[in-house]
């Protein structure tokens, strides 16, 4: 299920943490402005080619963002041998076998989780 972004849409930003923890990062709404040569992914999930224009909605203020990549954060499958597959994502947050938990950079956007 891939959707292509289109002006008006609302989406999430996912702002910068700071190193230090002050700040951590985070889902802000945002407004599609204007969509570059969108490429949606093959197999879904992962990372796709792509940006789009966004003014992001923050509780301090609105700024406005060029060019910001598509991330939907999902996880990066590991070996199917792997045997340590029950530990993927608990307690493990990355494997020997390549296993990735999912994240959502900072700087990047994706469609709202369902709630
Ligand atoms: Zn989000
Ligand atoms: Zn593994």
């Amino acid at each position: 299920m891939s959707q292509a972004p289109s002006v008006g849409r609302i989406v999430h930003y996912v702002s910068y943490g700071t190193p230090n923890g002050e700040y951590k990062s985070e889902c802000r709404a945002a407004i599609i402005t204007g969509v570059d040569d969108y490429q949606a992914g093959e197999g879904g999930g992962g990372l796709h080619v792509g940006h789009v224009s966004l003014a992001v909605l923050n509780p301090e203020g609105m700024f406005f963002n060029r060019a910001v990549l598509h991330d939907e954060g999902a996880e990066t499958p590991g070996s199917p041998d792997c045997p340590d597959k029950g530990s993927h994502g608990n307690p493990f947050r990355y494997c020997v076998c390549g296993w990735i938990e999912g994240a959502h950079r900072g700087g990047t956007w994706h469609w709202p989780e369902r709630a």
